[in-house]
C-alpha cells in the first residue's frame, strides 16, 4: 500500500518523504480501489461515500464537508452541454478534492508541518484542510504574485513566502525546505489524485453509469485530467462503465506545452515560449506529468486543444450570463469544448467542468 514509481517500478514509502523517485520519475499511489455502487446511495452526499475506493486512511478523514457537486445543463449557441459546478467547494475550486484526502493521509502518518508551492487554488486548498487537521502550512509564492490571490491563504492561517525572481526560484525554495518539512504537492504527492478522481465517480452515478462521450478538461499540470483518467478506468476496470470518455485537455494558447507535444507526437513535452494568460490556474510551461497527461489522452481517443485568450474571456462572460460566475481558468474547458463542438469534432454527450470560482480572481481577465 505505497507508492510506485511511475518510470522504473520502484515501490517508495509515503513516511518516507520523497516526493520523487531517484531515477526522476514521478510517483503513483498503487492501492487497489474498492467500488460498490450499491453502499454508496444511502450514505451523506459527500466525496467519502467512495471511502472504499480511497484506502488507507485510518480515521475520520479531514472534512470540510464536500459535497457532490451538481451536474447542470446549459446551452450555447444551440450547444448542449453538461456542467460539474466544482466552483462550490468551501474554498471556491475542484482541489478540495485532491487536498481533503491527501492531508487526511498525510495527518495519519503523525505528520504536523508541510510545505506546497502554488500560488493559487493549490495553495489554498491545502492551507484550508492543513487548517482543519491542526497541521501547519507553508506555502511558497512568486514574489510577483498579486496580493489578492494571498489573501484568503493568510485567512487559513498559513504562512506564505514570497519568493523573488522566476517560478522556478519558487520551486527550488520549496525543494529546500522540503529537505526537512513534509512536502504536501498537489503536482507530485500522488494522493493529490487520489482524491481528485471522486469527481469521476460521481460523474457515473449522476449520469446513471454510463460515461460522457466527451469531457473537455482544462489542464496545466494535470492534477484534474490524471484524476479524472484514473477514476473512469478504475470504473470501467470494475465493470461499472463500458467504456472511458475521450478526454481533451485544453490550454490557453499563450502556455501550451501539451498541445506542442500532442502536436509534434512527442512522447513528453518540450520546452516552449509562453506568454502571459488570464488563466492563470493553467500556466505550466513545464508539466511534470506531462508525459502521463499525453499517454491519458491519447488512450482515451480524445485529443489536446488551444484556446486563444479571446475565447476565454468570451466563455467566462457567456458562463456570467447563463448565471455561472466562474474564473477566467474556469473557463477554459467551456471555451474548449465550444471550440470542438462548433467545428463537429465532438458531439453527443459532452461534460465540462468549472474548476473554480470567480470571486477567486476578481480583477482579472
Ligand atoms: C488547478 C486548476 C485547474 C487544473 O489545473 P491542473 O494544473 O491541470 O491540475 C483548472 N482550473 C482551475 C481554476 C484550477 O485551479
Ligand atoms: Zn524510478
Amino acid at each position: 500500500m505505497g507508492w510506485k514509481c511511475s518510470e522504473c517500478g520502484t515501490r517508495i514509502e509515503p513516511a518516507t518523504g520523497a516526493w520523487l523517485c531517484t531515477c526522476g520519475g514521478v510517483l503513483d499511489s498503487d492501492e487497489a480501489p474498492v467500488l460498490r455502487p450499491e453502499s454508496w446511495a444511502g450514505r451523506p452526499a459527500t466525496m467519502w461515500r467512495y471511502l472504499e475506493a480511497l484506502p488507507g486512511l485510518r480515521g475520520a478523514a479531514v472534512s470540510l464537508g464536500e459535497p457532490i457537486t451538481p451536474l447542470v445543463a446549459m446551452e450555447v449557441e444551440g450547444i448542449r452541454l453538461l456542467v460539474k459546478q466544482e466552483q462550490l467547494f468551501s474554498t471556491g475550486s475542484y482541489k478540495d478534492r485532491g487536498a481533503a484526502f491527501m492531508i487526511s493521509r498525510i495527518g495519519s502518518l503523525g505528520i504536523r508541518e508541510v510545505v506546497e508551492d502554488s500560488s493559487g487554488n493549490a495553495g489554498c486548498a491545502v492551507a484550508a484542510y492543513s487548517a482543519r487537521a491542526g497541521i501547519r502550512c507553508e506555502v511558497y509564492v512568486p514574489a510577483s504574485t498579486s496580493p489578492g490571490k494571498l489573501v484568503q491563504m493568510e485567512a487559513y492561517g498559513a504562512t506564505v513566502r514570497r519568493i523573488p525572481g522566476t517560478r522556478e526560484a519558487t520551486a527550488q525554495a520549496v525543494r529546500e525546505a522540503a529537505r526537512e518539512r513534509f512536502y504536501a504537492s498537489h503536482t507530485y504527492n500522488p494522493w493529490f489524485i487520489d482524491g481528485v478522481k471522486t469527481v469521476a465517480y460521481e460523474l457515473a452515478e449522476q449520469l446513471s453509469f454510463r460515461a460522457p462521450d466527451w469531457l473537455v478538461l482544462p489542464a496545466g499540470n494535470g492534477t484534474l485530467l490524471l484524476g479524472c483518467w484514473k477514476g473512469f478506468r478504475e470504473l470501467v476496470e470494475a465493470g461499472l462503465l463500458e467504456r472511458m470518455p475521450r478526454l481533451v485537455g485544453v490550454q490557453a494558447e499563450a502556455c501550451a506545452p501539451l498541445v506542442d507535444a500532442w502536436m509534434a507526437g512527442l512522447a513528453a513535452p518540450r520546452a516552449v515560449a509562453t506568454r502571459p494568460t488570464a488563466a492563470e490556474g493553467i500556466a505550466i510551461a513545464a508539466p511534470a506529468r506531462g508525459a502521463q497527461m499525453l499517454r491519458a489522452v491519447s488512450e482515451s481517443g480524445g485529443q489536446f486543444v488551444a484556446v486563444t485568450e479571446q475565447a476565454i474571456s468570451a466563455s467566462q462572460q457567456v458562463a456570467g450570463q447563463a448565471g455561472f460566475f466562474v474564473e477566467p481558468t474556469a473557463a477554459v474547458g467551456l471555451a474548449g469544448a465550444l471550440k470542438l463542438a462548433r467545428s463537429g469534432v465532438i458531439h453527443g454527450t459532452v461534460v465540462t467542468v468549472f474548476t473554480g470560482h470567480g470571486l477567486k480572481a476578481l480583477g482579472h481577465g
